[in-house]
Order: C-alpha cells, then structure tokens, then sequence
C-alpha cells in the first residue's frame, strides 16, 4: 500500500520514458536508453569529486557539534555509492559502449540515483535540527547545491534525475516544515517549487535529448549513405566529383579524374579547371578558347552550369568533358567554389560527330553526298544572285564502271570509286566542290566564270578517268563522260541545273561516250521529243502499230537462205516507219520492250511457220526481256501458240546480257537451249568483246558486228580480229555470221576467212513479210543479190 505510488512511478518511468517518444520500435528506444545511460555515465567524475568535496565539507563542518559516528558511518555510506557508479564509469571506458540498453539499465540508475539522493538527505534529516543558525544555511545550501548538481548532471535519465531530487527534496522539505520557523517554512515552500521546476527542466532536457539523439542518429545514418553512395559514385560510375575553391583551384578532385588525366589527384592541387585544357598539350587550342571564356563568366557570376563541354588534353590526346556544377556557399552565405560532376563524352562526341559526318559525307569516297551538294549548291546560286558570279555543274558518269564492278567484284568496284573520287579532286581548282550522287555519279560545283574553263574542267576529268587504274595489281581501264549546264545561262535553280547537267551527260553517251557536251536548246528539245516518243509508243502498243520486217542470212559457200533476222518496225501515222535504232532504246528504259518482244517473238515464229521447214527465224531479244525472269516461258509460250519447232527458232542476244548477274543469265539460257531453241551472240565486237563470253556459254552462232566488217578493207587490225573470232567460233564448234556484207570485196574476204554465213544489204536488205515469203519459196540462192 505504501509502496503502491512508488511501484505506479515506476511503471510510468517504463511506459513514458523516452519522453514521450513511446511510439519508436524497441530497438530504437533502447538505443536512447543506451544513449541517455552513458551520458550520465560519462559525468560520473566531476560528479564524484563535487560528491567527494560536499561530502568532506559536511563532515569536517559538523565534526565538532554532531555525531561524530553518524557522521563517519554516513561518511562511510558515501563511498561504496560513489564507488558503484566509479566502477560503471571505468567499465563503459574499458568496454565499447552499448549500443542498446534495457529498461532493467535504466531502473539500475534510477535506482543508484535514488539511493545516492536518499544518503544526501541523511545529513538534513539527523544534523539540521541539532545545528545553529550558520551550519544549517551551509547544510541547506549544500543540499541545494546537491539537488541542482544532480539532478543536472543526471538529466538525460528523467527517471532517475527526479527520484534523486525527490529523495533529497522530500525528507528536506518535511524537516524544514518541521521547525515550524515561518523563514525555514518558507525555504520548504521554496525547495519544493524548485524541485517542481527541476523535475520539470529535467523532463524537458531527457526530451530534447532523446529527440536530439535520434536526429544525429539520422544524420549519422544519412551521412553514411551519401558517403556510401558517393563512394560507389566515384568507383563505379563514368562520372566523377570535383570541387574548387573560391578562387577556381581544385580542392577535391575524385582519384577517377586523376585517372582520366593521367595524374596523382594531388598534382591537380592548385590547378584550375581552365589549366585542365592546356595540362598536356602545353598551350592552348583554338577550341578551347570560348570554352575558357564560358567558364570564367560563370564563375565569376558564381551562375551554376549544366553540361559545359571541356575540351581536355590527356597525353597529346583531345577528350571531351561534359561537366556539370553549382555554387557553394558556407554557413555565413559566403561564396566558398563550386562543386560538381563531370563525365567523359568523347566517344559519344566522336560518334555524334560521325553521324554529322555522314549526313554530309559520301562513306565510301568521302566526298559531299547529294544534300551536301545541293546545300551548296544553293549557296552558290544566293551568291550569284548577289554578286552576278558565273558556276557551272557537272554531271559525270564512268563508262564501262558496271563491267568492272561485275567481273571483278565489289570490293574492286568500291576501291576503283574512291580513286576515282581522288582523281576528280585532283582536277579542281580552290572553290571548286566534288560530290558523290551515288553508284558511280559524280557531280561538281565549279566557279567558272566561262564556258571555256568548264570546258578545260571537263576535258581534264574525261581524261584523268580514263588513265589506267591499278588495283590488287590489276589493270583496270574506265572512261568518263561529262554533261555541263552553265549558271545563269542554262538554269537558275539548283534542280534544273543539275537535271540539265544530267541531260547534257545523257547526250554524251549517247554520241559515243568518253566526251563532254554542254547543255543546249537542242538537247533539251530531244530529250522533249524523247519523252513525247515513251507516250506515243504506249499508244503504238496499245494501237499494234509494229510490223516486222526480215532479212534473210544465208550460207556463205552456197547463197542459199538459212535463216531470216526479224526486225521490228514502227509504222508511226506521221512520221512513217521509224527504224528499232530509234526506239528500242527508249523501249528498254521504260521496260516497254517486254510487250513489244513477246508481241514480236509471237509474230515472227508465226511468220516462219509458214516458211520452207529448212529456213529459221532469228529474233533478237533485249537485256530488259532477261531481267523480267520469264524469258524462257514467253519463247515457250509463243513457240506453243504457233506450232514452230523450237529448232528453227534462233534468239539473238548481246553482250549486255551476259553482263548482269552471269550466274544467273547463264541458267536462263541452259533453260533456252533446253528448249531446243538455238542461241546466237549479237553485234560481236561492239561491246566489252570479251573472249570469255565465248567459253562460258557455247552459243550456236556469232554474229560479228558490221562496224568491223565495214573496216575490214582500211584497217589490218579489224581482219586481224575477225580472223581470230572466226579461227576460235569453228575451234569452238560455233557459226559465225558477218553482218553487214555491203561489197563483193568484203565477201569475198570474209568467205575466205571462213566466215559460215553472211547478212547484209549485198545479199537482201530487209523484206516486208510477203516478200520474204515470196523469196523463200522460190528456194533460190542469193550469191550478191541486192533488193
Ligand atoms: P541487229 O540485230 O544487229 O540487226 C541488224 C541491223 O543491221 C538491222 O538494223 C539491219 O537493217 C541492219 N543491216 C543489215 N544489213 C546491213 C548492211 O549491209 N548495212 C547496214 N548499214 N546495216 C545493215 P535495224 O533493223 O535498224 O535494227 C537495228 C537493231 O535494232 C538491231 O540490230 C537490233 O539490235 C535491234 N532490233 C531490231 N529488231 C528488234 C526486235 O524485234 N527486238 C529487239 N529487242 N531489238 C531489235
Ligand atoms: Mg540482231
Ligand atoms: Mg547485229
């Protein structure tokens, strides 16, 4: 019962201890208990020694009047309690404090606290009445003294704070009421409140102790994390710490920049960010110049920066920094140098570069590409409208490119471009620009101010080009042909020039190739009427305006008819017959010439169906024809429809068509000659006249073209050629045909050259269908007979 209000303190002292900060997890708390015990803990000798004087104060002043053996047994009470709290003070300094401590912990000191409160109240208790009026104020005093030292010194520990007080305090209190004396009871009522004030101070500082606690707890935790973290930071991470002081010297920098520089972090002491340009390289480049500049007017606005590109040098190299920071201030607000991060961007720096690049840039010759071109271009059309400059365009284009791209493969082609792309160089002057279109385009921007010096341009670039190229040890030979249209006189728009350019190119291939033409009214007109012809053919196709004419090919000993050539006709309702050479060429590029050669092939096997069963057709089919891959089902298909024998069916084809995807051409000709049509090889001699043509396929026949039979009489070499075509046709079990026989001469001689049979404007020009039918039926032989 008279335990019940000490037993409910100390329940209370577990349930509001912390100061209220009951709702933390329990480990928490005992981490504070641990915390507010050794704070005590750690006062435990200035409060020995005050407990030590006081004590010895006490004794020495009442030995005379008092009890001199309650004072030594009292004396001797002191030192065991002063010599507990000694030996936890000495263990917590020998130990590692504890972390955590129980409730058990804090009821220990409580309990201590009391006792020793409770022993300083003895004194008061058994002396004060006995003593006079001087003793008591220094007992009064002391005891005062005791209570505040106390519970001060035991603050953290509420609990135990407030028992010592009240242990003292109470018994204190009581013995001056006792006395009865209005001036002693007024000390009482002044112990109490000052108690009351204590107990409350008390709980007020354990609160704040406790919450002080937990906060640099926090910190201590937040602390590690950031360090944790900005370790892992700099370990880890491309990036890197950096701090200068208020002055622009480096402070901290991590050991990856060091790294990065290829220096100890404390060879950069001293140094500025702005010496990080020149640190290797010994001075400054260009570059670095605005850069520095940036840097310096941030700095001294103190203005944070983001991303701030820092050309560095490391061994001779140049790398790029990104680096990013912000002002420091210390706590009176004073500018203290910025901190901040960087990373190296260099690669991401190189790369954007490349992309740069390669949006202007040809990859394979490194010239200007199309857009680069037309930027240019552009450019130098707003300057010409200002200051009146002439410039010219070229368009160029490699003759015989696609042959060596597809005989000697790709990787030669792509090496035979880039020479190409130096050669042209080669030829311009300062202000001149080269670029690649593509494929083997090239086109140039050249500040000509007369048609003369395009000319000299032009002529230099054909001539250039077409001078030996060695690659791999090869020799391999090209020529060029250049179309020119000229600013202001031939366009003043940067499409129309280079289409006009084109234009003039295309005219210059087609006069023989390995030349340049300018621009003209005239071309523009051809090409006009050229694209009026592509629409009337259409129509020609859709309205059978064709008819096929046929000459006849016969034996060069007998003069007997062996086989017709067909050749198709436009009959135009204005113009009149148009001849093949006037239209298959526009045929073929606008792929017409598919309809138009199934419409023939039909034709002509339908035609020679009714001929002598001795007699074939010879039908020439086009390049284009291959290229659509249903070749071989269109000859079977006209040969079903007609009911010719596929014996008497010979298909003419050139060498163009060998030269596209071989590999392929040549399974489509197996399949031909699995028909049982026969294969002859066309104009011999006009193309790439390659000998290897006659090795990869063996065709049936080989028609030489008239162009060498026409020089047969002026030049040895021609007679040299077709003497080795035919020697090599016959070793080859092949015909071979002479086109073109115009003179008894050249019969004769190619009869003697061993030349099987002979077509030509001597032996038949070519005859309307009728009449060819005529003259096949009368069976006769045709020795020099002219139409
Ligand atoms: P090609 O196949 O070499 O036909 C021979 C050409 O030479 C014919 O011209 C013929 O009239 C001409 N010719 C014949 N003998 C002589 C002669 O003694 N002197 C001269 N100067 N010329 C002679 P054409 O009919 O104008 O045909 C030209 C070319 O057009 C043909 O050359 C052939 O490549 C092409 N061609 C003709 N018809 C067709 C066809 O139906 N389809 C295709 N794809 N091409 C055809
Ligand atoms: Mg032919
Ligand atoms: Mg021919």
């Amino acid at each position: 019962m008279i335990l019940r209000p000490f037993t409910n303190f100390w329940r209370l002292t577990a349930r509001q201890e912390s100061g209220g900060l009951a709702t933390m997890p329990p480990e928490q708390k005992a981490e504070i208990r641990a915390a507010q015990i050794h704070a005590v803990i750690a006062l435990t000798p200035p409060m020995i020694i005050a407990n030590l004087v006081n004590a010895a104060i006490v004794v020495l002043l009442f030995w005379s009047e008092a009890n001199r053996t309650f004072l030594s047994l009292w004396g001797l009470t002191v030192l065991p309690m002063l010599g507990l709290w000694w030996r936890k003070w000495r263990s917590e300094r020998l130990t590692p404090a504890r972390v955590r401590a129980s409730l058990r912990g804090v009821r220990r000191v409580t309990l201590n606290a009391a006792l020793l409160g409770a022993v300083w109240a003895l004194p008061l208790m058994f002396m004060f009445g006995n003593s006079g009026e001087s003793r008591r104020i220094v007992l009064a005093a002391i005891t005062t003294g005791m209570i505040c030292g106390g519970a001060i010194s035991l603050a953290t520990v509420w609990q135990a704070a407030l028992l010592y007080s009240l242990a003292i305090g109470t018994p204190g209190a009581l013995v001056l009421l006792a006395t009865g004396d209005p001036v002693y009871l007024g000390l009482a009522a002044l112990t109490v409140s000052f108690a009351f004030l204590v107990g409350r101070t008390v709980c007020d500082r354990s609160d704040s102790f406790a919450h002080g606690f937990l906060a640099n707890r926090n910190l201590r935790e937040q602390g590690h994390v950031i360090s944790l973290l900005l370790r892992e930071f700099e370990d880890s991470a491309s990036d890197w710490l950096w701090q200068i002081d208020q002055r622009g010297k480096f402070i901290h920098v991590s050991n990856r920049m060091a790294a990065l520089l290829d220096v100890r972090p404390e060879d950069l002491a001293g140094k500025t960010p702005i010496d990080l340009l020149t640190l290797d390289a010994g001075r400054s480049a260009d570059e670095d110049v605005p850069v520095a500049e940036a840097f310096r007017a941030r700095f001294s606005r103190r203005a944070p920066f983001r991303d701030l590109l820092f050309p560095v040098s490391v061994r001779g190299q140049r790398r790029w920094w990104s680096v990013t920071a912000n002002p420091v201030f210390d706590t009176e607000g004073k500018f203290a140098g910025f901190r901040g991060v960087g990373s190296d961007v260099t690669e991401a720096r190189l790369a954007e570069a490349s992309l740069e690049k390669m949006a202007i840039f040809d990859g394979l010759t490194g010239l200007p590409n199309r857009q680069h071109f037309h930027r240019r271009l552009g450019d130098a059309l707003a300057g010409r409208r200002r200051n009146d400059a002439q410039f010219a365009v070229l368009s160029l284009d490699l003759d015989r490119f696609k042959y060596v791209n597809d005989t000697l493969g790709h990787p030669v082609g792509d090496r035979l471009l880039r020479l190409v792309g130096e050669r042209v160089k080669g030829c311009l002057r300062n202000g001149d620009l080269a670029a690649r279109f593509g494929g083997d385009e090239f086109v140039v921007l050249q500040a000509a101010s007369s048609r003369e010096e395009s000319a000299a341009l032009a002529r230099r670039v054909v001539s250039r080009l077409s001078a030996p190229y060695e690659i791999d040890g090869q020799c391999v030979l090209i020529g060029a042909s250049v179309g020119i249209a000229l600013a202001p006189d031939h366009g003043d728009d940067a499409d129309e020039l280079v289409r006009n350019s084109d234009l003039a190119l295309y005219q210059a291939k087609a006069e023989g190739k390995g030349d340049f033409r300018f621009f003209s009214e005239e071309i523009n007109a051809r090409m006009q009427s050229r694209r009026v012809l592509e629409i009337e053919l259409r129509e020609a196709l859709r309205l059978r305006q064709f008819s096929l004419r046929f000459q006849p090919l016969v034996d060069a000993r007998t003069g007997v008819v062996t086989t017709c050539e067909a050749l198709v006709r436009w009959e135009h309702p204005e113009r009149g017959l148009v001849p093949p050479g006037e239209f298959i060429p526009v045929a073929e590029e606008t792929g017409l010439v598919v309809a138009i050669g199934e419409w023939v092939l039909d034709n002509a096997c339908a035609e020679a169906a009714a001929w002598p069963r001795g007699v074939r057709v010879a039908v020439n089919l086009s390049t284009i024809q291959f290229q659509t891959g249903q070749v071989v089902e269109v000859v079977a298909g006209a040969l079903a429809r007609t009911g010719l024998p596929a014996s008497r069916l010979e298909l003419e084809i050139t060498e163009t068509v060998l030269l596209a995807n071989s590999e392929e051409t040549l399974k489509i000709l197996d399949r031909l000659r699995a028909l049982g049509v026969r294969i002859s090889l066309d104009d011999f001699g006009t193309g790439y006249s390659s000998l290897s043509y006659l090795s990869s396929f063996r065709f049936d026949k080989i028609k030489i073209d008239k162009s060498f039979v026409r020089d047969v009489a002026r030049r040895p070499d021609a007679a040299a050629i077709i003497r080795a075509i035919t020697g090599l046709a016959t070793a080859l079990g092949m015909c071979t045909t002479a086109e073109g026989v115009e003179s008894v001469e050249e019969l004769e001689w190619l009869r003697e050259q061993g030349c099987r049979e002979l077509q030509g404007y001597l032996i038949s020009r070519p005859l309307p269908a009728a009449d060819a039918r005529l003259l096949l039926g009368a069976g006769r032989a045709l020795p020099g007979a002219r139409d």
